[in-house]
């Protein structure tokens, strides 16, 4: 399969990078030359634009930032709409509004191009070490079409349903990974505050029921105050936005999302929106201090 990938950043450049080994011929374009030439360095193809990367393409994917980038990308004159030949897959795995995903589905659908919206939780160690959780919206024909590439990307794969339910699977993700940030930095400054060492007791913790991942990857860091991105607050910020919006349109009251979007709001404002998401302990620490 010929593979175009537009949007190398944290997550694309080494999703990109994993596609180049598993022997996919992979022509890349990003806004961003450094992306372009980190894959070319690991032998994939560069493109100065999306017409060029997706010309020839069997499926492109996209990993951009957010949901007007991605229209952008999809339906501008330049766009992959416009110059991907039908048949072609398109494979949106950016994190975007459940709504945007349905028109851009719609738009491909039209020319017969198939889509599939395909966010990804996992983080950088995820899309490097191509272990990802994979959630995919569409139809399930194409999904299965397409298992093998994702296959590469990820390990835990599923179809959630049709277009969009890939990005309300996100949401419902980002909203349990925020709210987690949240309650490790306030255990984190309740340990601090009470002279009991952090490190010991975060171990405890990360070995019983409250362990997670995040406990795993990220409490040393947290610990620390090293906040290199990973994630951007920037980023989790927008999806709480969608999380919040996603709620409303489902009629459903969600509590603990609304004061993780506040608390995650709060980063932003106070200028750490390109700080890793593990940075909330600065709004929590900025409340006791
Ligand atoms: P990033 O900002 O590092 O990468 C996005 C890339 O898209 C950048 O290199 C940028 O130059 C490029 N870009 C923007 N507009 C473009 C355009 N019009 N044409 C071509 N390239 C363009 O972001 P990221 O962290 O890689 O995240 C990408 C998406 O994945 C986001 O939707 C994010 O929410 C989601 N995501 C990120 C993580 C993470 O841990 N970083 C985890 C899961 C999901």
């Amino acid at each position: 399969m010929n593979a175009a990938f537009v949007g190398l950043g944290i997550m694309g450049g080494p999703m990109a990078a994993n596609l180049v080994r598993a022997g996919y011929v992979v022509t890349g374009y990003d806004l961003s030359p450094e992306g372009v030439r980190r894959l070319i360095d690991v032998g994939g193809k560069g493109a100065a634009s999306v017409p060029e990367a997706v010309a020839g393409a069997d499926v492109v994917i996209t990993m951009l930032p957010d949901s007007p980038q991605v229209e952008e990308v999809a339906f501008g004159a330049d766009g992959l709409l416009e110059h991907g030949r039908p048949g072609m897959f398109h494979v949106d795995m950016s994190t975007i509004k459940p709504e945007t995903s349905l028109r851009v589905a719609q738009a491909a659908t039209i020319k017969g191009i198939r889509p599939l919206d395909a966010p990804v939780s996992g983080g950088e160690r995820g899309a490097i070490d191509g272990t990802l959780s994979i959630m995919v919206g569409g139809d399930p024909d194409d999904y299965e079409a397409v298992r093998p590439l994702l296959a590469v990307l990820g390990t835990t794969l599923r179809h959630v349903g049709p277009s969009g339910a890939g990005q309300t699977v996100k949401a419902a993700n980002q909203l349990v990974v925020g709210g987690i940030y949240g309650l490790v930095a306030e255990a984190i400054i309740l340990l601090e505050a009470s002279g009991v060492d952090p490190e010991s007791g975060l171990d405890v913790l990360a070995g019983g029921l409250a362990g997670s991942r995040i406990l795993e990857l990220r409490r040393h860091s947290m610990i620390k105050r090293e906040f290199a991105p990973g994630f951007r607050i920037d980023l989790h910020h927008k999806d709480m936005g969608i999380a919040i919006a996603a709620a409303r349109r489902a009629g459903v009251a969600l509590p603990l999302t609304g004061v993780v979007a506040e608390l995650m709001a709060a980063a932003k404002a106070q200028g750490h929106g390109s700080l890793d998401h593990s940075a909330l302990l600065k709004v929590i620490e900025r409340l006791n201090t």
